[in-house]
């Protein structure tokens, strides 16, 4: 077995059990891609058996803790019996749903979504790509599924060295599937939808977005980054009269207003604009248009902490032009899956379009991503999406 030993000091991520070393915290020792090698510190002590990944900036990912653990075949395995047992103790209002999330279910670097009878696995580093096999064959054993797509089209492919690779990993069939998400129906395509298809990460905050539009008697909604319209569906679940749907995708769009009609809602009570939300935010403001909710649910503009305060100047703009088009009593529910934007700094940028707008607001919901994709206490990148939910002063 290949070792790798870390400099001094910097072991104490590892000690607290946080999976990754960075590349400046090697200091010598390697392996091929996705190799498992043996992790030890300055002084000769084992840290932990790992995945190396030769060309990323996160040169190890740790698999176990456990030095009597071997890697191999039943270990993964027994880790994805774990994720799945863990997920049959929620509730969860959908027959979809995230089954391996990543580090937080000791699989660093693999995300595999259920969608009905269909998985769809992304395979993010080097170590998962290693395994792949052993891991698709575990995931069909452990669900009693035959159908398993792979969509390993993410960047971190790219920072991993490792070329995009999608396609039926096993079985075959329609890649356009139905799920049902509390009482929705919704339709993705796992060969072409973002990320594994659909944002399951959302299912809770959309239930509870369509609770507040009914408690709070929102008739106009503004869906800002829709994507295929969930909180669409959401608002109209709700009670909206008039909801729009913003997203620069056509055929997220497409999707969007075929949800409508598949939900049983009239297609008049909804719109879809195909347009850049920030133009939008700037025209709905010029045109004097208002809205009684506004989501705000953008894409990752901060995928790291370095990234943040760049990130941090976006946010801050299309929450403050959302304040300024809400009617008094509205309701901005507004998100960030930025990694780099922890929730104090998230709630502290909502604080400050708030004052740029000149409004204050009530904070009724704090919102994180649903309990399928689990935060674990070693990890705390594991937080990546926070919302709030603020009523207008
Ligand atoms: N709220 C959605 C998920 C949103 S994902 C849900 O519940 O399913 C982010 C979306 O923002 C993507 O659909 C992407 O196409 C869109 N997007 C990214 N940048 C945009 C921009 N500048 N203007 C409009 N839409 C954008």
């Amino acid at each position: 077995m290949k070792k790798v030993l870390i400099r001094p000091g910097k072991e104490r991520s590892l000690v607290k059990r946080h999976p990754w070393v960075f590349e400046s915290s090697v200091a010598r020792g390697g392996g091929d891609s996705g190799e498992t090698v043996r992790v030890e510190s300055a002084d000769g002590a084992f840290l932990c058996w790992a995945a190396f990944s030769p060309q990323s900036q996160i040169r190890l990912r740790a698999w176990s803790f456990d030095e009597a653990e071997r890697i191999d075949a039943a270990f993964f395995a027994r880790r994805i019996a774990q994720a799945i047992a863990m997920r049959t103790r929620l509730a969860i209002a959908s027959d979809a749903w995230r089954l391996v999330h990543g580090e937080a279910d000791g699989l660093p670097g693999l995300i595999v979504d259920r969608y009905g009878d269909t998985l769809v696995a992304q395979f993010g580093s080097a170590g998962a790509e290693r395994w792949k096999a052993q891991i698709a064959d575990a995931l069909l054993a452990a669900t009693g599924l035959t159908r398993l797509y792979e969509r390993s089209d993410a960047q971190a492919r790219e920072w991993e060295g490792l070329p995009v690779q999608t396609g039926w990993l096993r079985g075959e069939g329609d890649t356009a599937i139905t799920i049902r998400e509390h009482d929705w129906q919704l339709t993705l395509d796992v060969a072409e939808g973002h990320k594994t298809g659909y944002y399951l990460d959302q299912r809770d905050s959309r239930r509870r977005f369509a609770d507040a539009v009914r408690q709070f008697g929102v008739k106009s909604v503004l869906n800002c980054f829709s994507y295929t319209g969930g909180f669409s569906v959401a608002a109209l679940a709700g009670g909206a009269s008039q909801v729009v749907s913003v997203d620069s995708s056509g055929p997220a769009l497409a999707r969007a207003q075929a949800h409508v009609a598949l939900n049983g809602f009239d297609a008049g009570r909804h719109e879809a604009w195909d347009a850049d939300v920030n133009a939008t935010l700037r025209r709905c403001l010029h045109e004097g248009r208002r809205f009684d909710a506004i989501v705000l649910d953008p894409p990752k503009f901060a995928p790291t902490v370095a990234h943040a305060e760049r990130a941090a100047r976006a946010y801050k703009d299309i929450n403050r032009l959302a304040f300024m088009l809400l009617n008094d009593g509205g309701l901005l529910y507004t998100f960030s899956c930025s990694g780099g934007i922890a929730p104090d700094l998230f709630h502290k940028i909502v604080a400050g379009a708030g004052l740029d707008a000149g409004v204050d607001g009530y904070i009724v919901e704090r919102l994180s991503a649903a309990a399928d994709h689990p935060q674990t206490v070693c990890f705390p990148e594991g937080d990546y999406l926070k919302g709030l939910g603020v009523l207008k002063r």
